[in-house]
């Protein structure tokens, strides 16, 4: 996110935005032999590299981080963001490292090919930064996106994550992974969804920008992220990065 932009909210948005998120343009079964957790960071803002990642390791955890490398180094609402030394560091210690556009462009509200263009300069920027392997999932910004940029997806973009709340298990839509917000009212949802999760075996991904005692409203607070990956262990959920986690679906 940024400040300076969000959305349209309108009841015709909102309807598109409904429509967008039930055509399926990459539909998939789910099933998972255990429940899974994927902890995800977009734009990303230096302290989700910090302390965030600090708090996934002592867990034994890793996290995915949606970088969008036109924001790199800039001060934005959620604090700096991050830097090439983040990325290094990240990639290290196992961390996976996503796309999440390159100037972090609403991709509702722009061509697919000018989306695509997007994904290709984010791509090569990041590929600057050191990122030598194949960046693998993708979150679209404000999580907004079209029918037709879903079905026109680069094939190397396993998977891309959306906005809405609500388990991955079951039927699914690979181009928009269903995720809750880790700040705000959604999570507390997401905390009452893990018990049913837990039964159920399913994908649950959580999202959030800063990490700090003190964070933005759009980031979350050290001690709460602490508790949901204790928690979620508890249950028994294995705690990985969106692309590993896609990579343990049952066939
Ligand atoms: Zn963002």
């Amino acid at each position: 996110m940024t400040a300076a932009y969000s959305p349209p909210r309108h009841l015709l948005a909102k309807l598109q935005r409904r429509l967008t998120q039930r055509t399926l343009a990459r539909p998939a079964t789910l099933r998972f032999a255990e429940p899974v957790l994927s902890i995800t960071f977009d734009d990303f803002p230096a302290s989700a590299a910090a302390l965030g990642a600090d708090i996934l390791e002592r867990h034994g955890a890793r996290g995915t981080y949606y970088a969008a490398a036109g924001l790199a180094g800039q001060n934005g609402p959620c604090g700096r963001n991050f830097s090439a030394g983040d990325v290094r560091r990240l990639l290290e210690a196992g961390h996976e490292i996503g796309c999440h556009t390159h100037a972090h462009t609403d991709c509702a509200k722009q061509s697919v090919y000018d989306s695509l263009q997007e994904f290709a300069k984010n791509r090569d920027a990041l590929a600057h930064l050191g990122v030598s392997a194949a960046v693998r999932t993708m979150a679209y910004p404000y999580g907004e996106t079209t029918p037709a940029l879903k079905c026109s997806l680069p094939p190397r973009l396993a998977s891309a994550r959306g906005v809405a709340p609500g388990l991955n298990v079951g039927r699914a839509d690979l181009a928009q992974l269903r995720a809750y917000a880790m700040f705000g009212k959604p999570f507390a949802a997401m905390r009452q969804a893990l018990k049913r999760a837990a039964k159920r075996k399913a994908w649950v991904i959580g999202f959030t920008h800063d990490v700090s005692e003190a964070p933005s409203a759009w980031g979350t607070r050290a001690a709460e992220l602490d508790a949901l990956i204790t928690e979620a262990r508890a249950l028994g959920f294995l705690v990985l990065p969106v692309s590993d986690a896609l990579e343990r679906r049952l066939p």
